[in-house]
């Protein structure tokens, strides 16, 4: 059976991302070509608002993995990597990004022209212990690149005190002295604080549009969560600003029709955890029973609003939650986040990717399957898969749990089958 599949999406605005994420690529490829200095980054750190308001270019390997997935390429690259020894039970991000740096990278005819080289690369203090390793093996791969070693606290975001802002801040501080000696490019204050005002607006737009989940029926899916693309490696723009505001105002008409996903949605579902990339189309199994998967715990993640008034302040307060799934949230309050959000979303029933290759957001599933049962009373699914690996999911046995829990949701809620 075959375990990749492409999401269906009702978003006439999502048709534009195709070309928002090719844009993105040739924009990299025409930097390199023009002498822009390029930097390979993690995301969500504050790094993007600075490199936008300085003109240079970013660049994400880690978002580069769902791109390969979309395009077939994670086959190749986890041969690379195997054959380096990297073992099959690392995060698949890493794997990926190795096996394609030292494989296809550079080869004609990769999609998108595949990632600009790096002439800087920032490796992160902070994440999990895959993420920090994949930027070694990159700084390895590129001798020539520069490289800052970033260091950063790692506090539950509830814990952040004046002091960890303090030494954040420092760190913001270092990186812009950094840049400004390794690209000769000053930082014009006036032109970050716009580039943060931009960030903070499309992350606003990022939390209206979630909001529209709330209605009954929902307006928007799990299946759009590609629109994340734009969270990712467009924030501090006016293209991003532009392009939300088109989805927004696309999400609130269809809210105000009452226009569902689905002619007659009978039950609501969350998925936590990553989704399977190679495989989107799982956020519309569900559909020929009259279910919806809602909501996704991994978009919630790419909206932190800033203070605008205190920029540089304002980037540091993001880099310290900057992996608000990872390292920089407690058990509570990631189970939290998942019981707020089945109530604020009116879910009837959980799916828990139980993610081999990404253990950090897998641990504690546990005890919130058991807070939905015994605080809410939602019933919920474990799903063993892998958010990179189709070797790891096996549609069968996805198909036999999903239909017999669907059928349990079904049944509380009063449908016959
Ligand atoms: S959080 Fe998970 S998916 Fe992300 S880099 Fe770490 S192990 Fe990989």
């Amino acid at each position: 059976m075959d375990n990749t599949r492409k999401s269906t999406k009702r978003l006439a605005t999502a048709k534009e991302l195709q070309q928002i994420v090719a844009g993105f690529y040739l924009e990299g490829h025409e930097a390199k070509r023009s002498g822009k200095p390029v930097g390979w980054m993690p995301p969500m750190n504050g790094l993007i608002e600075i490199f936008y308001a300085m003109d240079l270019q970013p660049a994400f390997p880690e978002n580069w993995s769902p791109v390969c997935a979309a395009f077939g390429l994670i086959d190749r690259n986890y041969q690379a990597a195997d054959s380096m020894g990297f073992s099959p039970d690392l995060c698949g991000y890493l794997r990926n990004c190795v096996g394609y740096i030292n494989g296809m990278m550079g080869e004609e005819g990769v999609p998108l022209g595949g990632l600009p080289e790096p002439d800087m690369i920032f490796m992160p203090g902070a994440g999990c212990v895959p993420t920090m390793k994949n930027f070694q093996y990159i700084a390895r791969r590129f001798p020539g690149a520069k490289v800052f070693k970033a260091d950063l606290p790692q506090v539950p975001i509830e814990d952040i005190q004046r002091y960890h802002i303090d030494y954040a801040l420092s760190e913001i501080n270092r990186i812009v002295e950094f840049l400004t000696r390794v690209t000769g490019r000053k930082l014009d204050h006036g032109r970050l604080a716009e580039v943060v005002r931009l960030s903070d607006q499309a992350c606003a737009l990022w939390d209206e549009i979630t909001s529209f989940r709330r209605c009954l029926p929902t307006p928007i899916s799990a299946a759009e969560v590609g629109l994340m693309f734009v969270m990712v490696t467009r924030q501090g723009t006016q293209l991003a600003v532009d392009y939300l505001t088109r989805v927004r105002d696309e999400v609130k008409q269809r809210a105000e029709k009452g226009i569902g996903i689905i002619a007659k949605e009978k039950v609501r579902l969350f998925w936590d955890n990553i989704p399977l990339w190679y495989n989107l189309g799982l956020f519309n199994y569900f559909e020929k029973y009259g279910g919806v998967v809602v909501a996704e715990t991994y978009s919630a993640a790419w909206s932190i609003r800033l203070d605008t008034a205190n920029p540089l302040e304002a980037l540091a307060m993001k880099s310290l939650q900057s992996y608000p799934m990872v390292s920089c949230v407690s058990m509570k309050r990631r189970k939290e986040m998942v019981l707020r959000a089945c109530r604020d979303y009116h879910i009837d029933g959980v799916i828990l990717h139980s993610n081999k290759s990404c253990l950090p957001i897998t641990l504690g599933q546990m005890d919130i399957k058991r807070a939905l049962q015994e605080e809410l009373g939602v019933p919920s699914v474990v799903i063993e898969a892998d958010h990179m690996d189709p070797a790891n999911f096996s549609m069968a046995q996805f198909e036999a749990r999903a239909d017999a829990f669907i059928e349990v949701l079904l049944q509380r809620k009063g449908y016959r089958q």
